[in-house]
């Protein structure tokens, strides 16, 4: 019989769990964030009912709408994916942290709102210039960038792990450059990383920040 959804939170908690342990890490450190891209709001009740609170998305309208149909209940949303600039102030507004912050335009976009906002530093672990994140040698200059605003906290970095890479190899460059981003922000601390089928190695290299959606919500129904 397939799994409840009850019954995937509660074995992807478990194995969260595992995985830091085995890291010698507490699991309070790490912030679970359900992505529930495609998915209809329903699915985010439900989840919110299991106890979820963090609900990551990656395209702006679908975020949006469902923030406000949502209103209602006490979310948290991580927005993950690319984000145009033009729509950076829209995306402020229900977010309360996004993840993808990885140019100089964006930064001077999303500065300036009614309250603070986190962020995190998208960096692009791959040879693809096309692939969403700020090349590796232009995050210290976007961390400045950051700590120079009044209302951006910088939490640290994050990264999709590339298809051709070992997932724990590529976390590592990933960790090296969140050390590197605390040469100049020392409370940059955190790290977005881990998705469902590399969580594990993702916190064994110090991730905080879990991305995970097929895992715990099954598969996502088509794009429109
Ligand atoms: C879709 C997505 C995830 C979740 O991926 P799964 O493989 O379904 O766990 C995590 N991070 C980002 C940036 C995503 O777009």
């Amino acid at each position: 019989m397939e799994p409840s959804l009850a019954e995937r939170v509660e074995r992807v908690g478990s194995e969260i769990s595992d995985a830091a342990r085995s890291a010698g890490r507490s699991p309070d450190e790490l912030t679970l964030i359900v992505v529930t891209k495609y998915h209809p709001v329903e699915l985010v009740r439900d989840l919110h009912a299991l106890g979820i609170r963090d609900f990551g998305e990656n395209r702006h309208q679908e975020a949006r709408e469902k923030a406000a149909e949502l209103a209602d209940l006490d979310l948290n949303w991580h927005f993950v994916g690319q984000l145009q600039t033009k729509k950076a102030r829209q995306a402020r507004e229900y977010a309360t942290v996004i993840h993808s912050v990885d140019r100089q335009e964006l930064v001077d976009k999303l500065a300036g709102g009614e309250h603070p906002l986190d962020v995190f530093l998208q960096v692009n672990l791959t040879d693809d210039p096309a692939r969403g994140g700020a090349h590796p040698d232009q995050l210290v200059e976007l961390a400045e960038r950051v700590a120079a605003t009044d209302d951006l906290r910088l939490l640290g970095v994050m990264a999709v792990a590339p298809l051709d890479e070992e997932p724990r190899a590529a976390f590592a460059r990933l960790r090296a450059l969140g050390d590197r981003v605390r040469t100049v922000v020392p409370e940059a601390r955190w790290m977005s990383a881990g998705m469902s089928n590399d969580f594990r190695e993702a916190i064994a290299e110090g991730a905080t920040h879990l991305r995970i959606g097929t895992a715990i919500t099954g598969l996502r129904p088509p794009r429109d």
